[in-house]
């Protein structure tokens, strides 16, 4: 089955519901058995207690386990959340582990304070390395985290390169999907061993729910669904039944976002405001082979840098003046958002150095040459504010 057809059909199952077409919306905590053979039966049942799972948490984790090519998935409250339960449930004190220098910022902040915590030797690795990381390899490391493209500045990352490096060396390969979706990467098929999402991005889409999602290969699963059961992570039934309302339709969202994305990079790229456009789907972007070998397309959100350095107030005039575009953190909505960004503090194993301010955009559902001409309005803002 195709991906666009198995995001419409998977996890669902309306003869089990009246025929409703969408898994209804279980509020439940407590399940009821009717006999003591019931009871006794209890710990193999698939719904017992719905901290556990219920019919609607478990739609989610069967569609995301379907589309991903995964042995099984879990739900959290929050993307960070997944990120934080698959590192935990891969490492113990003593333990070694690698993360890309350009993970989302918040996951860097968890490995510094958790796990450097807990006893295991937290490290950074430039994103670019491939099949370098053998050096960076101990003998104690069990965990190598990617991200690709990178949070904010895009960098591409050799995924089958890193898996056999690091599997070669006993480590498991964590890998943050968000930007791509199910739909434009399947890292397990690259070689990594849980995949992780914010679901609250594309595939929720609609700015309005918090919920994350890992999901494992068959070597991993059962140890990740054990930590995510030890911790009591679950997530709220009605956020679940809005994140599968997003998914069945995040096949036209994101095709919609990619294409209009492409219209505004391109254009960025023939404005002498304009440095250098951080999109992987450019020819001359550094990462463009590996994305066109691993991926099936480009989402929505991608990154700019200025050619010079800009007072605060000519930013400030160009940002504050947006009628279409945002600022807000998050992204992956239907509404187009953009983020002046510097992350030279959130760098440590590369150096993050640009000619002028960093900007990131979330190219959402509207009218492409309206959120051009917003653009184009933006920069004559800029400049004319710093004449
Ligand atoms: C937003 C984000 C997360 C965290 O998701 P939350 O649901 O906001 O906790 C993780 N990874 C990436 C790449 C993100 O952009």
């Amino acid at each position: 089955m195709k991906d666009e057809t198995k995001i419409v059909h998977a996890g669902r199952d309306s003869a089990a519901h009246s025929g409703a077409v969408n898994t209804p919306v279980y509020h439940a905590s407590t399940i009821l058995f009717p006999t003591l053979a019931a009871l006794d039966a209890a710990p193999r049942a698939r719904i017992r207690y719905a901290r556990r799972g219920t019919p609607t948490l478990f739609a989610l984790e069967d569609a995301l386990t379907a589309l991903e090519g995964g042995a099984g998935a879990a739900l959290f409250p929050s993307g960070l959340a997944a990120a934080g339960f698959a590192l935990l449930s891969c490492l113990k004190t003593g333990d070694h582990v690698l993360l890309t220098d350009s993970v989302y910022d918040p996951v860097r902040a968890f490995a510094d304070r958790v796990l450097t915590g807990l006893g295991i030797a937290v490290e950074y690795y430039d994103p670019l390395i491939g099949g370098g990381m053998t050096r960076l390899l101990r003998s104690n490391t069990r965990v190598v985290y990617c991200e690709s493209p990178g949070s904010h500045t895009f960098e591409i990352q050799d995924l089958p390169a890193i898996a056999a490096t690091a599997h070669a060396g006993g480590a498991s390969v964590i890998a943050d999907n968000t930007w791509a979706t199910p739909l434009l990467c399947k890292p397990l098929s690259l070689g990594a061993d849980i995949v992780i999402h914010a679901a609250t991005k594309y595939i929720g889409g609609h700015s309005d729910l918090m919920l994350g999602v890992l999901v494992a290969n068959e070597a991993t699963v059962r140890k990740v669904k054990l930590t995510a059961g030890l911790f009591g992570q679950t997530s709220g039934p009605d956020d679940i039944f809005m994140t599968l309302r997003g998914l069945r339709s995040l096949k036209a969202r994101l095709d919609r976002h990619s294409s209009s994305a492409r219209r505004v990079s391109g254009w960025l790229q023939t404005r002498a405001e304009v440095a250098r456009v951080l999109d992987p789907s450019l020819p001359d972007f550094p990462g463009h082979a590996l994305w066109k070998r691993d991926f099936a397309g480009a989402s929505g959100l991608f990154s700019f840098i200025l050619g010079r350095d800009w007072p605060r107030p000519a930013l400030a005039a160009m940002l504050d003046g947006m009628q279409l575009f945002k600022m807000g953190y998050s992204w992956g909505g239907f509404e187009s958002l953009i983020l002046p960004f510097d992350i030279a503090k959130y760098r440590s194993a590369t150096r993050w150095e640009t000619p002028g301010p960093a900007i990131r955009l979330s190219i959402g559902l509207e009218d492409p040459d309206e959120l051009i001409a917003d653009l184009a309005a933006g920069f004559a803002r800029l400049t004319s504010a710093a004449s």
